[in-house]
């Protein structure tokens, strides 16, 4: 009997996973969106609900799961510092029993997986931008270790399921990400300053603001995601870097951000966390090559966006506090 291709998002109530189940609901999929909502929540999802393609379960991963899918995108792990180190015991079981678990779920219904990885593999680097050849330099027991280490491994597991049981993996290597639907009080960088500015409130740079990122807009990834997923050649893996390789320094997205929300706010300067990286942009040669896959928002268009998405939700927030 025909029935549509079933698929498992992990963290599916989460940021990009609210995004990614969207995109999958479109191509006609049946879609399961797994969440805990640990940082995750049903709003992110409500819209979804109607659909009869769409499906949600609350359950963490770190506990077994037994479900028949075709394929699997494992997203589920607390993704900003202030969240992955509140707990980073849970967090390191959400990257380690969680990968397992969703493996051996793979490896019973033999469906293809993929990971959502981190360019925190690469910790501090000190090649630049970085390659996927690149091994990283990372703290294994610094405050950052939680999340980077567990990132880490779970790579590996996933390395060994293919080499071991034959399963067919993908590794995603994202890099700072941001849009609709992020966390308001996650402390990720893009949302603070807009949620800063928009309420005319003080913008936090740690350090001097001289230390990088790169920014990509979520309908790229969740793009660099699905392609991955459906590649061609069903033997690659990856790992393959997605992001956007435009660097910025942060003082200059504070000066970006409020120039685009017309906001009164001063720059103010606070300490640099523990092992904060210095410098960081992807090289995509290998996604462009595999994938066909680059981004094409530019910063500008992708803030404005993420800000009217703020502004509407402030403007909820306070509608509902009165
Ligand atoms: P997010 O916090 O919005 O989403 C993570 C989701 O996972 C949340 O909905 C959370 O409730 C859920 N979750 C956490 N632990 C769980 C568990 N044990 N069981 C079930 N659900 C659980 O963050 P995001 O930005 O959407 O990140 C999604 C994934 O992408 C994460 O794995 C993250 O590490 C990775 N990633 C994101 C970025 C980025 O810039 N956004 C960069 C690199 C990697
Ligand atoms: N598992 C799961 N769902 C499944 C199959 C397995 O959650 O459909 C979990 C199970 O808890 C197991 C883990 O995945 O411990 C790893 O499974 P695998 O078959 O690789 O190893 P084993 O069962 O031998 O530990
Ligand atoms: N950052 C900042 N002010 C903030 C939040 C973050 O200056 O209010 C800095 C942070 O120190 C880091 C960069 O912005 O250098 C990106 O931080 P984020 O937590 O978004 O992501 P990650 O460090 O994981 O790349």
């Amino acid at each position: 009997m025909y029935r549509k291709t079933r698929v498992l998002v992990t963290g599916g109530a989460g940021f990009l996973g609210s995004h990614l189940c969207e995109r999958l609901l479109k191509e006609g999929y049946e879609v399961i969106c797994l969440d805990n909502c640990f940082t995750g929540s049903k709003q992110n999802i409500l819209h979804l609900h109607n659909d009869p393609n769409f499906e949600f379960l609350r359950h963490d991963i770190t506990f077994p799961l037994y479900l028949e899918v075709d394929q699997i995108y494992n997203l589920a792990c607390p993704a900003s510092p202030i969240h992955y180190q509140f707990d980073p015991v849970q967090t390191t079981k959400t990257s380690v029993h969680g990968a397992i678990n969703m493996l051996g779920l793979a490896k019973r219904v033999r469906a293809k997986i993929m990971q959502a990885s981190t360019s925190e593999v690469y910790g501090d680097p000190e090649m630049h931008p970085q390659q996927e050849s690149y091994w990283g330099n990372v703290n294994p027991i610094g405050m950052r270790s939680c999340y980077d280490e567990g990132k880490r491994c779970a790579e590996t597991l996933f390395f060994d399921y293919k080499r071991q049981h034959n399963l067919r993996i993908k590794v995603a290597r994202i890099f700072n990400t941001y849009g609709p639907r992020m966390h308001p009080n996650d402390g990720r960088v893009v949302s603070n300053f807009i949620v800063q500015a928009l309420k005319n409130e003080p913008i936090t740079v740690y350090g001097d603001g001289s230390q990088t990122r790169s920014f990509c807009y979520v309908d790229d990834l969740v793009e660099g995601f699905y392609r991955l997923m459906n590649v061609t050649d069903d033997a690659f893996s990856g790992p393959v870097n997605l992001g956007n390789p435009g660097e910025f320094t942060i003082l200059q997205l504070a000066n970006l951000v409020i120039e685009y929300t017309n906001s009164k706010s001063e720059i103010i300067y606070k300490p640099l966390p523990e092992n904060d990286p210095r410098k960081r942009r992807p090289d995509i040669t290998l996604a462009k090559e595999v994938l066909g896959w680059q981004p094409y928002t530019k910063l500008e268009q992708g803030l404005l966006k993420t800000i009217t998405y703020f502004d509407k939700y402030l403007t909820q927030e306070e509608a509902a506090a009165q």
